[in-house]
């Protein structure tokens, strides 16, 4: 049957007859600009038809009849924004320390905020979240996934890692009497039981698989490395034979060399890096992860007062690594941390990176563009392109000028649906 049903009129159709496909709903949206992933496009308009782009283009070659139209003047529409590295199971580290975050909130209790925070970051235009790590919240992660997927909470697509990986005896909560064994924010496992672990967190809805490569256990309390060498490739082909790729969280030098080694796909902080580390990082096409408002946070919640006195010297650092990275060529996927800092002010990487010397444009697509490829999902979002899903976002201005324009969010698009 042919007949083309539209809604509103099945109801009148007998019980015998089939339903015919349902005509998916047209809108046309008419900002100042568009931000295609890769460029700008003065006086363009996008098509959107169902779930998908239906066709991108100057204004006047992309009008249909019967079209919805959607006036956003002022605005630059850009595809929806990715971050690369969130916490939804956190909050902000002024509100609560981490360690009584991780012991002392329920799972309900951190559930019920992580809701709050899904929503906060898809209002703020951010449409795709790489979660990493529930930090103690076992497999919430995936559940609010579900959640999400399901239609039952408003949030961005997920990829989640559940609980994450580290090395036994690295990582935290720390400073507890040394009798007690206190759960920790991440999943232990040495030597061959890695293996056990990245396959039961598979099992368990991880998309990507995290693991902590250093972190502060070193003899005076610095960053060090965790695990082998060895240990990293068992993970990453585990993995990596299921079709997952891994993440690694690493701040040192030789963490870094060792993950990279083992073919991880992405480091994320990446705090200490070196010239010659980021050169072997752009040779096996390893992306970085700068987590630049993670630092930012910290410092000012220790009493940094931003725009008085010197800047801290962790900062002067970060600042020092992320330019050496960007003059290696490094790819960089855009992620913050978030959790760190309040979710929903995501943008505040993006202001960060371009304060360190990115280019807005280049900041821009690391949180599109580039960062879906990264993401292995540039056949689905990070660009205003026909066939791709309808992520969109519209802010107020425009942020190659002015990269605070993506604080001005004027509508959220998700998969066709106006948030
Ligand atoms: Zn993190």
């Amino acid at each position: 049957m042919s007949t083309i049903v539209l809604a509103g009129t099945a109801a009148i159709l007998s019980a015998q007859q089939r339903p015919a496909p349902v005509l998916a709903a047209v809108t046309i949206l008419r900002p100042a600009r568009v931000f295609d992933g890769e460029s700008m496009h003065e006086g363009w308009a996008v098509r959107v038809r169902g779930e998908r782009i239906d066709a991108a283009g100057p204004a006047g070659t992309i009008a249909v009849p019967d079209a919805k139209v959607l006036d956003l003047p002022d605005t630059t529409l850009m595809p929806g924004l990715i971050e690369g590295h969130s916490h939804v199971f956190l909050h902000a580290y002024n509100e609560t320390v981490w360690n009584d975050q991780v012991l002392k909130e329920s799972l309900g209790l951190r559930t019920a905020r992580a809701v709050n925070h899904l929503k906060a970051t898809l209002m703020a235009g951010f449409t795709t979240i790489r979660d990493l790590g529930t930090e103690g919240a076992e497999y919430a992660d995936a559940e609010l996934k579900q959640a999400v997927e399901q239609g039952i909470i408003p949030g961005p697509r997920m990829l989640v890692t559940t609980k994450a990986i580290v090395a036994t005896g690295s990582y935290a909560p720390k400073g507890y009497a040394l009798q007690w064994r206190v759960p920790q924010g991440a999943e232990e496992a040495d030597g061959a039981n890695v293996i056990r672990v990245v396959r039961d967190q598979i099992g368990h809805g991880a998309d990507w698989i995290k693991v902590y490569a250093d972190y502060r256990w070193g003899a005076r309390g610095e960053a060090a490395p965790t695990f082998s060498v060895d240990e990293l490739k068992m993970i990453v082909d585990t993995a990596r034979s299921s079709g997952r790729p891994v993440v690694a969280h690493s701040t040192t030098v030789e963490g870094m060399r060792r993950a990279i080694m083992a073919g991880v796909e992405t480091i994320d902080h990446g705090d200490s890096g070196t010239p010659e580390i980021f050169a072997m990082m752009v040779e096996k096409k390893v992306a970085l992860c700068p987590t630049l408002a993670a630092g930012d946070a910290t410092s000012q919640y220790a009493g940094w007062k931003k725009g008085e006195g010197a800047e801290p010297a962790g900062i002067t650092r970060k600042r020092a690594s992320f330019k050496a990275a960007l003059d290696a060529g490094v790819t960089i996927l855009s992620g913050s941390d978030v959790g760190v800092y309040p979710h929903g002010e995501n943008a505040r990487e993006l202001e960060l990176m371009v304060s360190y010397g990115m280019a807005p444009l280049d900041a821009l697509k690391s949180a599109t563009s580039t960062g879906a490829r990264v993401l292995h999902m540039e056949n689905r979002i990070g660009r205003v392109r026909e066939g791709l899903l309808a992520d969109l976002v519209a802010v107020q201005g425009d942020p190659v000028g002015d990269i605070s324009a993506l604080r001005r969010v004027r509508m959220v698009m998700k998969n066709g649906t106006v948030w």
